[in-house]
């Protein structure tokens, strides 16, 4: 298995009594890794799971999704993480377009997986084999599918972005050369595994390295604190709005911070203020540049290099290349800004069951086209400027107005709808719905706001909403979005 299923056994080979993972009172060694993976792939393949199968996956961080992973990898199966705070039509359409055939759950979300259409068990209830701890021998190659997360898009539906096991290995090598990994780290997974950072970033790079994870179940401030002192946490991954309330907590002046080594965020702008607010501390704080598609390191920027090129991405990570090009996919000189281009052995083969999607995301040569702009310095370090891509950020999920705007237009009082994010101190961005009424439908805010709760995951849903006559418009009929903003932020 030249996989991540057979990382468990590899790991238990070299250090069996070193603990893997904490999870709230449970510490779990690499050979216990193994023989429960290894038990948990038998039940699966009891429950029908067979090489290329999908297996979904919902449920907040646990140690479960770990297992889970590991095991549906052995069996040479595919893991679809789904993102528990997406409401059931979301989840859907995505157990049906990825063909799930099992969706393995946490206990806590039984009503949301009962309304859900597929084969669902709860985590835990698989039931026993005998033979459980037989050797699981499936082939699987660094080229086949080990991933796929769905991400939304500029226009319609979700697409699933497949990963590979070459992918992910990749990743794991592209971070070890930046950051000094080691057996002895203590990392701290706080952001959500369904997303490719906690799990790539940190999860992953540091089981390949023996080291321990602590899995905490959801972000929260006071329980971050908590862990970071029992466990000498060392090394954390976090999105830029996480940062940011943990050094606005009252714990912050007091808490002994000595362990941790490292900071890395991502996922979304790091402001230079947050960054030099850590590094007054004397905390290495860095921050990378990334997206799903990418598995998800592009960029990163040294920590010795946070002060003299604060607010940079950094440079491309090692064995990736990263472009910025001009319109006519021309390389654009430094200074000047352009569409990011990315190309290297962590880049997703493409979109599952999606041919077109596939082709639209790249540019002659094969480079990944990423919809951001940034530009390059004269030292070559990246920095990120803008989306070409109609995307917000806020708390770290990304949220495309193009899906909110077409759930808006269901409800039968509205016209028409354009949505944008609006900065916000707590979440770095909120959306703000502009609706137009039918001629002579009544509807207020709150009644929006319930229809979209139903539809769409909480983050997605507008925090405010404003009443237009009319949206301004191109002569071609499109919503001009630079002067929507400008007449509604
Ligand atoms: P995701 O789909 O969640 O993987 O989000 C990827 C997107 O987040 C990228 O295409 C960027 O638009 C944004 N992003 C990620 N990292 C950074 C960063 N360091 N600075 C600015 N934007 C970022
Ligand atoms: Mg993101």
């Amino acid at each position: 298995n030249a996989g991540l299923g057979g990382w468990p056994a590899r790991r238990a080979l070299m250090s069996p009594d070193r603990t893997a993972f904490v999870f709230g009172d449970r510490a779990v060694t690499y050979a216990q890794v193994h023989e429960r993976t290894t038990a948990l792939a038998h039940r699966l393949r009891a429950a029908g799971v067979a090489r290329g199968d999908r297996v979904a996956y919902l449920g907040p961080n646990h140690l479960a999704f770990a297992e889970t992973l590991f095991a549906t990898h052995l069996l040479g199966a595919i893991f679809v993480p789904l993102n528990a705070r997406l409401a059931a039509p979301e989840l859907t359409y995505m157990l049906d377009h990825s063909g799930a055939r099992l969706l393995i759950h946490a206990p806590e979300l039984a009503a949301t997986a009962a309304a859900l259409p597929v084969t669902r068990i709860a985590v835990g209830d698989l039931p026993a084999e005998s033979g459980d701890a037989e050797p699981v021998d499936v082939p699987v190659a660094l080229d086949d599918p080990a991933l796929i997360l769905y991400t939304s898009g500029t226009t319609g539906r979700p697409k699933g972005a497949v990963l590979t096991h070459g992918n992910l290995v990749w990743n794991t090598f592209n971070l070890l050369a930046n950051v000094d990994v080691t057996s002895d780290e203590v990392t701290l997974v706080s952001a959500p595994l369904f997303h490719v950072a906690a799990l790539n970033q940190t999860l992953l790079p540091t089981f390949l390295k023996g080291g321990r994870s602590v899995i905490m179940p959801s972000w929260d401030v006071e329980r971050c604190y908590d862990l970071i002192a029992e466990h000498r946490v060392t090394w954390m991954f976090g999105v830029t709005t996480m940062f940011a309330a943990f050094a606005r907590s009252p714990r912050w002046p007091g808490a002994d911070l000595s362990s941790l080594r490292l900071l890395m965020a991502g996922g979304a702008p790091v402001p230079p203020g947050l960054i030099r607010t850590y590094q007054e501390r004397g905390l290495v704080f860095s921050q990378g540049y990334g997206m799903t598609e990418t598995a998800p390191g592009a960029t990163f920027l040294e920590p010795a290099m946070s002060a003299r090129k604060a607010g940079s991405a950094g440079v491309p990570v090692f064995f990736s290349r990263v472009r910025v090009v001009r319109p006519d996919l021309t390389d654009a000189p430094p200074g000047e800004p352009g569409e990011i281009l990315i190309d290297g052995p962590n880049v997703t083969p493409g979109y599952w069951n999606d041919p077109d999607a596939t082709r639209a995301a790249r540019a002659p040569g094969g480079w990944f086209r990423s919809g951001d702009i940034g530009a390059y310095d004269a030292e070559g370090h990246l920095y990120i400027m803008d989306r070409a891509k109609d995307m917000y950020i806020s708390g770290g999920e990304n949220v495309y107005p193009a899906e909110v705007e077409s759930v808006l237009s269901e409800h039968p009082a509205v016209a028409e709808a354009a949505v944008f994010g609006v900065p916000d101190d707590t979440w770095g961005e909120v959306g703000r719905a502009v609706v137009v009424l039918k001629p002579g439908a009544g509807a207020d805010a709150e009644d929006l706001v319930a229809f979209l709760r139903g539809r769409l995951a909480g983050y997605k849903v507008p925090r405010s909403v404003v009443w237009a006559d009319e949206l301004p418009r191109t002569s071609s009929g499109k919503i001009v979005k630079p002067a929507l903003r400008a007449a509604y932020t």
